[in-house]
């Protein structure tokens, strides 16, 4: 089978549906048909400031929406990442291996640390694409399923790779982007040209927020001056994102969508979009509430996962180190 590897930050009380869209929801579907590995990435979460106690509690909460959305421990390796060493063993070796000119162009950098200025975003925001690409050859991943903004920092990944294998021989697995276009890029609902995102969340919607609170936003999402209901997305920035979220929730396609809206308003397009996403969500919190009640269990599915996940990287580890030529110990 062939392998996969993907993660996610905890640094939100909660997933937004651009997190489940662009990269969870197919995270679940690939458990079919290919070994999974599934990371919550809490080393990378630390390039900007977390609080002990709120991380930790994060963590624990995006492993139960993970549990809750349908990885299953029984077929996916689930793990935190800062519980598997080699990661940061085989970033070191990956650092060396980057010019800083190509670290200098991955634009998410650029926007993240725009906000604070260069000069006062860490170091680990800068080098964290390099520790990324380490997280993915460890497991010698051959799809990793991301949302769009991810793209570059896995052509990042894919360069490395080969730079390793050409200058020590074959050695890691070149890995593939799996970006599912429709929904690769879920807009911000109160600024609908921008990615929703966990660090600015004011137009996100969050799986676990209160639903009351969620339909509201729904409700306020930004749209335009005219009446109708059309996917266009350079004209019609928020309605398209609408009838994008509406598909899925639905699983009717978006010109189905098109022909059935026609004649009817933006008031109809949200409140149905409310009432679909509420369907989604209600059950689902229930679930995260039922893993979380058991912080213990929680923990122990995420040490089986760190021991297996420990094993895959460690061997890719020794492999790499000793192609190097670093002494075997
Ligand atoms: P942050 O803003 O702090 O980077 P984030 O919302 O981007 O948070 P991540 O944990 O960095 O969340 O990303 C997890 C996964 O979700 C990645 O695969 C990423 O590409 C995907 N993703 C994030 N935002 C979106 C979005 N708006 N649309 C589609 N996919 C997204
Ligand atoms: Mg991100």
């Amino acid at each position: 089978r062939p392998r996969v590897l993907s993660g996610i930050q905890p640094t939100a009380d909660s997933f937004h549906v651009g997190n489940y869209l662009g990269a969870l929801r197919q995270w679940v579907d690939l458990q079919a048909t290919h070994e999974t590995f599934y990371t919550v990435v809490d080393l990378h979460a630390i390039t900007v400031e977390q609080d002990p106690a709120l991380l930790r509690r994060r963590t624990r909460v995006a492993a139960a929406q993970l549990l809750a959305l349908g990885i299953e421990p029984e077929r996916s390796t689930l793990f935190v990442q800062s519980q598997v060493p080699a990661h940061n063993q085989l970033g070191w070796v990956m650092e060396c291996l980057t010019g800083f000119g190509e670290a200098g162009r991955m634009t998410q950098f650029k926007d993240k640390s725009a906000k604070g200025g260069a000069d006062r975003s860490s170091v680990g925001l800068f080098t964290y694409p390099i520790l990324q690409a380490a997280d993915i050859l460890a497991y010698a991943a051959d799809v990793v399923p991301v949302g769009e903004d991810q793209r570059q920092h896995l052509e990042l990944t894919r360069n490395l790779a080969q730079r390793f294998n050409s200058r020590y021989g074959a050695t890691l697995t070149v890995p593939e982007p799996y970006i599912l276009k429709a929904t690769a890029k879920i807009y911000d609902l109160t600024e609908p040209t921008v990615k929703m995102s966990k660090s600015s969340p004011g137009g996100a919607l969050d799986l676990l927020a209160d639903v009351k609170a969620s339909v509201k936003r729904i409700k306020s999402a930004v749209t335009d001056a005219e009446r109708e209901i059309r996917f266009d997305e350079t004209n019609k920035p928020g309605v398209s994102n609408l009838l994008t979220l509406l598909s899925v929730f639905t699983g009717r396609d978006v010109p189905q969508l098109e022909l059935d809206y026609q004649g009817k308003g933006y008031g109809d397009l949200k409140g149905d979009l409310a009432n679909a996403f509420a369907a989604f969500v209600e059950p689902l919190q229930q679930q995260v509430t039922g893993y979380l009640d058991d912080p213990a269990e929680l923990d122990r599915i995420l040490a089986v996962g760190g021991a297996r996940a420990r094993e895959v990287a460690d061997g890719t580890l020794a492999t790499v180190y000793d192609r190097i030529g670093f002494l075997r110990g």
